[in-house]
């Protein structure tokens, strides 16, 4: 072979070699690629436990590292069940049963008393990918009422029931009706009388129940809420409460009504709500949250801001929000002293906050 012959021989080995090494390159980018795209699979979730006067000087250290590892138990399930790929309604509801067990918050066996000296439940859940939702409002033999929402939403045709029909409509299910006594705790109830001696010596008997005293306004931290978002993009959010102290004449809150307790849509955001409910039903809190972000186009932070900060301060009413939008951001937005309150991301950075500055 000549001399060039050899080198053209030799080129035509490199170039081939290299095309070839090209090739896996980009067979190793693809693959790689690809691989990121499962990896940065989002989600995230967020829990509130009632927003209040909750101040640092009225809290003992045992109580505060109480409802700390409360939160944490609940937002690890949930966040376990949304990491091994389950869906955002699971993860909702199961955390939101961990709070409803605990006597430390104001849902499931922590419910306050109403004026009655009874416990009347109230709860809502929404899934943002079907905009399907479920409620239930005043039901008392029901231990954990979210599940029944969730009942509810699945498989009746209907998004809200109330009193004995829901609870009629949960033994068709195959619900236990546990006895009320349940709900007893001596700190709820010691709430209640509280407020009554209070009514007895100070208020007028004539008035409508008095919710601008602080003594009844801020007897109710604890309402429960999650908002989540799973592998799939799928939005989904919670809430469950026993309302607020001394409630009469079946009273109902927010917590139960979709748009002012919960709402969720994949296209924005979900949220759980938290507070002096008439407000938030009059300012459907919730629902204005997603709308700014559907039809403004804001972020979820702005928007959550403003709906709290502005219009639900303005009307005069008082607490907050946690919610999570399709991307896992987060915003837990409050104008009172302190929100219970925690989130946790998918790279499992936990964050979990009691009081305003922190
Ligand atoms: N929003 C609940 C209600 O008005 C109470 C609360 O969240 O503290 O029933």
């Amino acid at each position: 072979m000549k001399k060039n012959q050899i080198l053209t021989l030799l080129i035509g080995f490199f170039v081939l070699f290299s095309c070839k090494n090209v090739e896996n390159d980009n067979q190793k980018s693809e693959i790689s690629e690809s691989e990121v795209i499962e990896n940065v699979e989002n989600f995230g979730i967020v829990i509130h436990g009632g927003a209040g006067t909750i101040l640092k000087k009225n809290m003992t250290d045992s109580l505060e590292q109480a409802y700390t590892d409360k939160l944490e138990e609940a937002i690890r399930a949930g966040h376990e069940i949304l990491a091994n790929g389950g869906d955002a309604m699971e993860a909702v509801t199961k955390t939101i049963n961990i709070m409803e067990d605990s006597p430390l918050f104001n849902a499931g066996k922590g419910a306050v008393f109403t004026h009655e000296e009874r416990n009347e439940l109230d709860a809502s859940v929404m899934d943002g990918k079907t905009l399907n939702a479920g409620a239930v409002a005043g039901v008392q033999r029901i231990k954990n009422p979210i599940d029944l929402a969730v009942e509810v939403m699945n498989n009746s045709d209907h998004v809200m029931l109330s009193g004995q029909g829901a609870e009629v409509f949960a033994q068709e299910k195959g619900f236990e009706l546990i006895d009320p006594s349940y709900f007893y705790t001596e700190r709820r109830f010691q709430s209640l009388q509280r407020i009554k001696e209070r009514e007895k010596t100070e208020l007028d008997h004539d008035t409508k129940v008095t919710y601008t005293d602080p003594l009844i306004k801020d007897s109710k931290f604890g309402t429960v809420g999650c908002a989540a978002l799973d592998k799939n993009g799928n939005l989904a959010a919670g809430t469950s409460t026993g309302g607020m102290t001394n409630k009469r004449w079946n009273r109902i809150g927010d917590s139960p009504i979709i748009g002012a307790g919960t709402y969720a849509n994949n296209a924005t955001c979900a949220v759980s709500s938290t507070g002096w409910g008439e407000y938030f039903i009059r300012g459907m809190v919730a629902h204005d949250i997603s709308a700014m972000m559907e039809y403004k186009g804001v972020g979820l932070q702005e928007a959550a801001s403003e709906v709290i900060q502005k219009k639900l301060t303005d009307l005069g009413g008082t607490g907050g929000i946690v919610a999570i939008d399709h991307q896992g951001n987060i915003a837990m937005e409050f104008n009172t002293a302190g929100m219970y309150r925690a989130h946790m991301n998918a790279d499992g950075e936990l964050i979990i906050r009691i009081y305003k500055d922190e």
